[in-house]
């Protein structure tokens, strides 16, 4: 099969691998659509997998092929979307089925092969099973969806009726639209490109403030009379949108971290101050719970994306078929172009 490999850091190859040898608890998935994350080019370009060579791409979605017993026989055929974190199934955190939280876990697409391929060996615990009506592309945007859902629901969503969303990239996209699907009245998105305002109004009735035109925090506080909003989730992860984030809420707010840090984050004084005087929570959150029940951010996610109140993707800036991912990992690349999806779509053999 043809697959990108990593074989050290910046050489993706594009090249014949055989495909997949299955284990016993594993399908053959056939991928036919792969998101590249935000984190795909630190990972290729910069920081590696966890060993080479590895097949990076951990957002994708397929129809199953084969499987390597006859009981698992009955995913052939099945399209399906995949939870990309292989628990170890043993640890505190397992046992609690935050599987989230793993502490030696396994990775489609870091730690073992993933989605840049045509086929990738898939456990059949991992798979999530589509309905006819959730296209390839939207699946692949599952993992995304689902870590915008997580960040959600950390906070105590009960009373909200303003929120502020610090960041428009593929998450803070995403918490947008899960916010106006959950009816909350007054949402403020803070990000820096007339395209994501674009982006943002076509999804949502929200409220865009640009950072390069406005003070985020003095527009948001004269919008809500001085007060504040009731919940911000901060989708930047650098010191000066996270005490921003800090100035947004209103006394007693929530504050819900999602931006991965790009370096050391440092609170001014009177920030934190804020948060212990006015009695701000602040809540972490990471990746998205799979439990393989109806609750779980996949199945809510699936459900949501199936009765069209989630659009993931309408997020999907540009295209590439499967033998231009280089493309694909260039344009997300190049700060004078707009991205806010790339997706890299294959014809079916
Ligand atoms: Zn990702
Ligand atoms: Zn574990």
């Amino acid at each position: 099969m043809k697959a990108y490999v990593l074989e050290e850091i910046g050489q993706l190859a594009y090249k014949d691998v055989p495909t997949p040898q299955l284990g016993d608890d594993e399908v053959l998935v056939e991928v036919v659509n792969a998101g590249i994350c935000g984190s795909d080019i630190p990972r290729i370009f910069k920081t590696g997998t966890y060993h080479f060579p590895t097949i990076p791409g951990h957002e994708f979605a397929g129809i199953v092929r084969q499987a390597a017993t006859e009981a698992n026989k009955r995913f052939i055929g099945k399209n399906v979307g995949v939870f990309p974190l292989i628990p170890c199934m043993e640890c505190e955190p397992c046992q609690d089925m935050a599987y989230e939280m793993c502490k030696s876990y396994n990775y489609l697409g870091s730690r073992t092969d993933g989605g840049f391929a045509e086929y990738v060996a898939v456990p059949v615990w991992n798979l999530i099973e589509l309905p006819s009506e959730v296209s390839f592309e939207d699946a692949a945007m599952l993992e995304p969806t689902c870590v915008a859902l997580h960040a959600v629901r950390q906070a105590d969503m009960m009373e909200v009726r303003s929120a502020a969303v610090y960041g428009c990239g593929t998450i803070g996209m995403l918490v947008l639209q899960w916010l106006a699907a959950m009816g909350i009245e007054n949402i403020y998105a803070v990000g820096t490109r007339k395209e994501q305002q674009e982006l943002a109004a076509g999804l949502t009735t929200c409220t865009f403030c640009s950072c390069h035109e406005k003070n985020p925090v003095a527009y948001i506080r004269e919008q809500t009379d001085g007060a504040g909003v009731d919940v911000v989730f901060e989708c930047v992860g650098v010191s000066e949108s996270i005490n921003n984030a800090v100035s947004l809420v209103r006394a007693g707010g929530q504050v819900v971290f999602v931006g991965n840090p790009a370096g050391d984050i440092t609170f001014d004084k009177q920030i934190y101050w804020k948060i212990l005087r006015q009695q701000v929570a602040i809540y972490g959150t990471w990746n998205s719970s799979f439990t393989k029940e109806r609750e779980d951010d996949w199945h809510m996610a699936v459900r949501a994306i199936r009765t069209g109140i989630i659009r993931p993707s309408a997020q999907i800036t540009q295209r590439f078929s499967f033998d231009r991912l280089h493309d694909g990992l260039q344009v997300m690349q190049d700060k004078g172009v707009f991205t806010n999806k790339v997706m890299v779509g294959r014809e079916l053999s």
